[in-house]
């Protein structure tokens, strides 16, 4: 059996924070202060509640934050992580799918022993290519070296392909599409543009800020054209590479073009609380359940029944839109 929402979607991806610390301080995400809000967990809790939603039918699991890289023992943890076995379905028996995404910012030294951990995929976000134009995004001085060193080292380790996530903004960093496309080919990293979406703590939000799927599309022409390539059903990447065969380019478009519709999606914050969308006005408290001696049934039970008040789909944009009730640094994006 698999864990399915009223809806019918089967929902086999699961996100947990580990910590709502960050390192850096994006302008789109954060406002300047050190900004933890809500508890962590200890490593082991997270592995507990991760292989509870992995025999219900989960199939991936991502490590996010926050930054994720901050907390220590992530490497033991990630070795545990991925002896992990998907329990349901054609894949069943097989190692669950483990993934990080990470500013990069310690990844250089980290990569090789999260590799050795058995640690499945990398994505490193990276909002430009332009080291002054990165400092003042993430308002850190000298990140950028430290980042591409970072993306290099897990290419190196074998985390191939590594991903790379820019959320464009106008007048910000919109300047840097082109660039990132010949930064793609360069490094032969998969680059995914993502649009910006309303879950950020200065509240700065407005449709004209957001670069579109069909507006990146246009801008890249300048470069070279991009051509669609096919993408499986759930994935929220619309995919291309360039008119010579080179590269691959995602964008992520959950404002242009939403794909609510097949979300597999659910996340769990760094203080143990099931979030069923990023948009979601409510979360679902797991770990108090945990800490007060529920039984892995009993989780999975609560688990289940949290899954069937998945919301159909967000409203960002239109006139009933409220806002959620985190940002995506205390969600985990
Ligand atoms: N610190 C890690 C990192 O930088 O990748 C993990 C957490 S971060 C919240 C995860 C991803 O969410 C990053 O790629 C970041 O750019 C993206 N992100 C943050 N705020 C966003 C927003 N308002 N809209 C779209 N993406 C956003």
């Amino acid at each position: 059996m698999r864990l399915t929402d009223k809806f019918g979607r089967a929902i086999t991806d699961l996100r947990i924070s580990v910590t709502d610390r960050c390192n850096y301080k994006c302008v789109y995400c954060r406002t300047g202060n050190e900004g933890a809000i809500y508890a962590e967990l200890p490593l082991a809790d997270y592995l507990r509640l991760a292989r509870i939603f992995v025999e219900l039918g989960i199939e991936k699991v991502r490590i996010t934050g926050g930054e994720p890289l901050l907390r220590p023992h992530l490497t033991d943890f990630i070795r545990q992580l991925a002896q992990l076995r998907i329990q349901h379905g054609e894949h069943a028996g097989r190692p669950i799918d483990t993934a990080i995404t990470t500013n990069g910012h310690l990844l250089a030294d980290l990569a090789q022993p999260l590799k050795d951990a058995g640690l499945s995929r990398i994505t490193v976000s990276m909002d430009a290519v332009d080291p002054a134009k990165f400092a003042r995004i993430t308002r850190v001085p000298n990140g950028f070296e430290n980042v591409l060193a970072g993306i290099r080292a897990a290419k190196k380790a074998g985390l191939a392909p590594v991903k790379v996530n820019c959320v464009l903004l106008r007048g910000f960093n919109d300047d840097q599409i082109v660039a990132f496309g010949k930064f793609a080919r360069d490094e032969g990293v998969v680059l995914r543009f993502i649009e910006f979406m309303p879950l950020e703590e200065d509240r700065v939000w407005s449709p004209e800020i957001v670069v579109t799927l069909d507006e990146i599309l246009e801008r890249m022409k300048a470069f070279r054209p991009l051509v669609e390539i096919p993408h499986a059903y759930s994935e929220t990447a619309r995919r291309y590479q360039f008119d010579d065969g080179v590269g691959e380019i995602g964008i992520i478009a959950p404002v242009s073009h939403p794909f609510c519709g097949h979300c597999s999606r659910v996340r769990l914050t760094s203080d143990g609380k099931i979030r069923t969308c990023l948009f979601s006005l409510f979360d679902h408290d797991l770990a108090g359940k945990m800490q007060r001696g529920a039984s892995d049934q009993e989780l999975a039970s609560f688990i289940e029944s949290v899954i069937q008040k998945k919301e159909a789909r967000h409203h960002i944009g239109e006139p009933d839109f409220i806002p959620p009730s985190r940002t995506m640094v205390h969600i985990g994006g």
